[in-house]
This record gives structure tokens, sequence and C-alpha cells, in this order.
């Protein structure tokens, strides 16, 4: 099957022999081992000498944890947002009481620095600014580094989803500034679901002790005071995942991390202009905002059964994209192209979704919505 979803993704061979490993105590040594590997490889990706820590949740949880550790209730926080995930951080904070000023874009739009600055201005008491890196519903990515050096200037904290962003893309914590980051192990870390990720600075610490929002499960307090007595999370390790995580790290330090990334460009790119050459539509507006791990492309106007498309995709071509509806109620189709992925994967990818669309009374002519 090609499983051409924005994650879980494929996952390499060696992921899927190490999560069939048999049990081990959670909390014995050779937990704390791959507990220890696998933090410090975090580190090394997100370029940060701040703490990581691992627990075992999908990607909301991640966010959950990072939102929920930095905020207390009132306090004004600024949303920066352009689609569906990044709405969702500002839902998390809205939900434990943050004052949420939300500064959304169309999809297909990154974010404007520009106009991050002047929401700042407008609420200098912001504590927070939260984004996401890569908006998985519409394949945007936002100009992170560009509003990290906004937030910092008017002294807030840049707290960022990278849910669908590590592993597929730069995200250099220190050098840019950014003090929160949270993720996940299904995507760029082409891992089974289960096992997320927060990164915190320093500077962003003092925000968590006097952080006044409800926290048990998620309390980075609690996980930093066990990881220094234990080397392991206050709770049961998710040891399969752990296992998975620990053999997708090692496979993409041996690939070189910078190569990784440069992989991602270059299947994102030919990805692209397969579409091009295909006269299928991109929902990112401009090519500097395109993702280097989802595409997403509008589903031609005249094509109004989109389930039915899905399922000839799905029985008859054996390929799995995931529908969206952009805003305006514009049909759409997100194509994953990260984690465990090759240009060829992405030429035959594209191959069915064109003969699939055609199939479903497409006529093949550009179009736009
Ligand atoms: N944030 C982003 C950017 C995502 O893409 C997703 C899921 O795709 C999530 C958060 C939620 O992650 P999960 O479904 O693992 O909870």
């Amino acid at each position: 099957m090609h499983l051409r979803i924005s994650g879980p993704t494929p996952l390499p061979p060696e992921v899927v022999a190490a999560s069939a490993k048999p049990m081990i105590d959670p909390r014995s040594p050779e937990s704390v081992a791959i507990f220890r590997e696998i933090t410090n490889d975090l580190k090394e990706l997100l370029e940060t000498t701040g703490d990581v820590f691992l627990m075992a949740s999908t990607g909301t949880g991640g966010v959950e944890a990072a939102v929920s550790n930095v905020i207390s209730p009132g306090e004004q926080v600024l949303n920066v947002s352009c689609g569906f995930f990044g709405d969702r951080v500002g839902d998390i904070a809205e939900a434990f009481g943050a004052k949420v000023q939300r500064l959304v874009f169309p999809d297909g739009d990154a974010a404007d620095p520009k106009a991050v600055e002047n929401a700042l201005q407008q609420a200098p008491d912001t504590k927070v600014v939260m984004l996401t890196q890569h908006e998985t519903w519409n394949g945007v990515v936002n100009p992170v580094e560009e509003i990290a050096a906004i937030a910092r200037r008017a002294n807030a904290l840049v707290l960022v989803d990278a849910v669908s962003s590590l592993g597929a893309m730069p995200l250099r914590m220190d050098p840019w500034g950014v003090d929160v980051v949270a993720s996940v192990s299904q995507k760029g870390l082409m891992s089974p679901p289960g096992l997320a990720c927060v990164a915190v600075s320093e500077r962003a610490w003092e925000h968590v002790e006097r952080a006044k929002a409800s926290r048990f499960y998620f309390d980075l307090r609690k996980a930093k005071r066990v990881f220094k007595y234990t080397g392991l999370s206050p709770w049961t390790p998710p040891v399969s995942l752990l296992y998975a995580v620990q053999a997708a790290l090692r496979l993409m330090r041996a690939e070189g991390f910078a190569n990784v990334f440069q992989r991602h460009d270059r299947v994102a790119a030919l990805t692209r202009s397969r579409l091009a050459a295909a006269n299928i539509s991109l929902v990112a507006r401009k090519p500097e905002w395109a993702s280097n791990a989802v595409t997403a492309v509008y589903v031609p106007p005249t094509l109004k059964d989109i389930e039915g498309l899905l399922k000839l995709q799905r029985e008859k071509y054996d390929v799995v994209f995931t529908g969206a509806q952009m805003k305006g109620k514009k049909p759409s189709l997100r194509i994953g192209h990260i984690g465990h992925v090759n240009e060829r994967d992405m030429e035959i990818a594209i191959d069915l979704l064109d003969k699939s669309l055609r199939e479903h009374g497409w006529d093949g002519q550009p179009y736009t919505v």
C-alpha cells in the first residue's frame, strides 16, 4: 500500500523489527539507556541545550504539555495560525484559561511576521507567542525564525507545535530563540504513533516553575525531577515505542540529519513539479510557503464526490491520501511526503493521483477554485 498521508508514515523495516522486540522492565538500566539516547538525539536534531522530555501521548498531548506548562489563567498569549492545527494550539491555551489573541491567516498563506509584530505592539502584555511550524492541514510552513526574533524583542516566549515538521525540516531551537517545542513519533520520526516529546529552553523554565495552569500527567516540573533521579519519565515508559524511535533516530543519524532534510527538500520539489506538470493546483499560494512534509492540492471543482475519489484511490490504486476541506468548503487532498520516503515513492503517488482524478471525471485541464 502507498501510504501517502501526513502521518502515521510508512515505517522502515528496522523500525518495525525494533517495535516487535520482547518486553523489558520499563524501569531497567536498558530502558534508561534508550531514554538517554533518544533524548540526546532529539537535542541534537533540535539544536538545543535545553531539556527534552518524552511522554506516552499523541501529538496533541505534547502540545497540551507545552502549553499548560508555560501559561497561567488570565495571561495574554498570541496564537499565530495559518490553519486548523494552528487554531488548535490557541484552543488548547484557551482551555487552560489563557486570554488568547488570534492572528489568523487564510489557508495557503504563511504567517506574516510584520502582522505578528503589529499584534505584539498592540498587546505588549503578551507572555507567549504560539504557532505551528508546519500547518499540516494545508502544507504551509511558517517563518519560525523571523517570528521568534520578533517575539523575543517583545519579551514573549516562543512556543512551536512541530508535530509534523520535526525531522522533515530544520527547527533550530537555540540559534533561532525558540523556547518550547512539541512533537511526536509518527511523522518525521518514522515511528508508530504515541510517543510525544517536549523541548524546553532554559529561559522557559522560569515560566514552567511559576505557571498556574493545572497539570498532572504532563507536569514538566515532575518530569524534570524524575528524569534527574531515574533517567526516565514519571509514568511507565512506553518501551516498544522507545525501541521504535531509537531505531528510527539511528537511521536518521546514519543518513545525517542535514541529509534527511535535503532528501525532504528534493522529494517535495519533485512532488510539486510533477503536480504542476499534471495541472493540479496547490493550496500553498507561494512556492516559498510550501512545505517539504505535506503538499495539499485542491480537488478539481468539477469533481463532487470526494469520498468516492478516495475510495477509488484506496481500493483500485492502493494509494491513500487524506481528504481535507479548506476554508470556504474547498475540497482538497493532502499528500504526505514525510519520513521514510524517496523520489520514486512520489513518482508513483502522483501518477496514481493523476490517473484516479481522470478516471473520476477530470479532463486534465488547469483549474482554479
Ligand atoms: N499538530 C499538528 C501540526 C498536527 O499535524 C497534528 C496531527 O496531524 C497534531 C497537532 C495532532 O497530533 P495527534 O493527532 O498525534 O494528536
